[in-house]
């Protein structure tokens, strides 16, 4: 699986520099692959490369653009078993989750791309003016390691569908994926320079391109210490950002929920690849009324979970990405304050484990409600009214994600008053067209669907 290459201009070139990054299996802490280790000049390089394809594509018509997707898409579709099987290896994700979202997720997102660019929607016109849409111009993508291909082709497709050429960098963690998807846009015979791979760490690689002259819009996925960073980086030249970052969200059970479902889809969604998800329901507010019974439901719920091996089909949690986020996880446990009903010491053996961990009579105020944990631990609050669940639920400085359980017209009423960028009302799909993206410190912009086009998108207004 090792890979020695970028790609850069449309070929696969060597990195300046001969310095690699060891990607390692977190579930049986082995090496699995090396990638090169980016330098500033490979960004330098990538970006002259974005630049000089930008004029051809951004006039390459949309629909054609289209098409130049769908055929990615097609290359993509081709490795979807590899894709499942590299984000097992490299992340650790259970099997199931690997095919189902891992690599599901991004053909979904990449083929809805596809047909959104075929057809493109007529120009408005206000008045005497026409408003016109057109590309950014050159992006840098900047993505982690949770959902590696995903986030990635979140980006991408967006922007290439927009008319942009872009510079990637995945994380250095969970990097393999997306050299799958540019074997695929190779394939695919994407015009030279339109998409641009360098690997490489966030200080070295992802601080140049953030901070880089050349390159207009900065997307990125990832923590909000980090976004911060990039914003400070783009503000300088007043480049364009988008942010998706760190989440805390609620999980509000109102007293006319059906509990047994609201607590088992609620301890699922919180510990969804195993706490690695930005959208996680890390907090889950139950009425009083129900409150000891959702914490028995809970904990037992939490204790069915199966750890260990992703590639055993019957496995339901597998490791953290790391040992670095291991320790972090655990300190939280440590320090969590709270009564433990779910969860153990550790788990015997090889690999980056966390045992399904809930605490109950958790503090609002406290870190452990506070703090994104990024891990398999969910917090468990008691509220007393609908306006006390709304209060505990907005008492958090992200605002990404929710649930609300309840009769309909109730749960809609908590749901809208709920300061997140998406709620699940009782359950409801994630539908992959509609906006994503987060309120207050979880972020600036939406990917996804149209609005998430419309991000690389700047509006020209002719006066007629
Ligand atoms: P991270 O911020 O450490 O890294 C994300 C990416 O940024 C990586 O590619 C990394 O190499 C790069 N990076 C690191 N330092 C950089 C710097 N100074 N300049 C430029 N780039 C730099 O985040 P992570 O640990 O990979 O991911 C976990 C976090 O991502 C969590 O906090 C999670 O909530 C968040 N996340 C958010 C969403 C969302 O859509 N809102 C989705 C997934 C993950």
């Amino acid at each position: 699986m090792n890979r020695d290459t970028l790609y850069i201009g449309g070929r696969w070139v060597a990195p300046a520099s001969a310095e690699t990054i060891a990607v390692e299996n977190p579930a049986t802490e082995e090496i699995l692959a090396h990638v090169p280790a980016g330098t500033g000049e490979d960004v330098d390089r990538a970006v002259a490369a974005a630049r000089a394809a930008f004029d051809g594509w951004a006039a390459t018509p949309m629909a054609e653009r289209g098409a130049a997707l769908g055929k990615v898409h097609e290359a993509l579709s081709a490795r979807a078993a590899d894709i499942a099987r590299t984000v097992g290896l490299e992340l650790g994700t259970p099997l199931k989750v690997a095919r189902s979202v891992q690599a599901g997720l991004p053909l979904t997102v990449l083929r809805g791309y596809a047909d959104l660019a075929a057809q493109p929607v007529p120009e408005e016109t206000i008045g005497n003016s026409l408003i016109v849409r057109e590309p950014v111009g050159v992006v840098g993508a900047i993505t982690p390691w949770n959902y590696p291909l995903h986030q990635v082709v979140a980006k991408v497709a967006a922007a290439l569908a927009a008319g942009c050429t872009v510079v990637l960098k995945p994380s250095e963690l969970t990097p393999l994926t997306a050299y799958l998807l540019f074997d695929a846009a190779e394939e695919a015979g994407l015009p030279d320079g339109v998409l641009n791979l360098v690997t490489g760490t966030g200080p070295a690689v992802g601080a140049a391109l953030a901070g880089h002259p050349d390159v207009d819009m900065v997307s990125f996925t990832g923590s909000t210490a980090t976004g911060r960073a990039i914003a400070h980086a783009a503000a300088d030249r007043v480049a364009r950002v988008a942010l998706e970052l760190g989440g805390k969200s609620a999980n509000v059970i109102l007293e006319d929920a059906d509990l047994v479902k609201a607590v088992k889809v609620g301890v699922g969604t919180a510990f969804l690849n195993s706490g690695q998800t930005c959208t996680a329901w890390t907090r889950m507010l139950v009425h009083r009324s129900h409150y000891d019974a959702a914490v028995e439901l809970a904990a037992a719920t939490a204790q069915g979970y199966r750890t260990g091996d992703p590639f055993d089909e019957g496995t339901r949690l597998g490791p953290l990405v790391s040992a670095a986020q291991r320790e972090r996880v655990r300190g939280f446990i440590e320090r969590a304050g709270a009564r433990m009903v779910a969860g153990a010491q550790g788990v015997p053996g090889k690999g980056y484990f966390v045992a399904p961990t809930v605490f109950a009579d958790v503090d609002p105020d406290s870190e452990l409600a506070q703090e994104e944990i990024f891990g398999p631990v969910l917090s468990i609050i008691p509220f007393d009214d609908d306006d006390h669940a709304v209060r505990i639920a907005n008492n958090s400085r992200y605002g990404l994600a929710g649930g609300v359980w309840g009769s309909q017209d109730r749960a809609l009423a908590v749901a809208r008053r709920l300061r997140t960028g998406a709620v699940d009302v009782n359950g409801g799909a994630f539908n992959p067209l509609a906006p994503f993206g987060g309120y207050k410190q979880s972020g600036i912009g939406r990917e996804l669907g149209v609005h998430g086009l419309a991000e690389f998108q700047e509006t020209k207004a002719i006066q007629q």
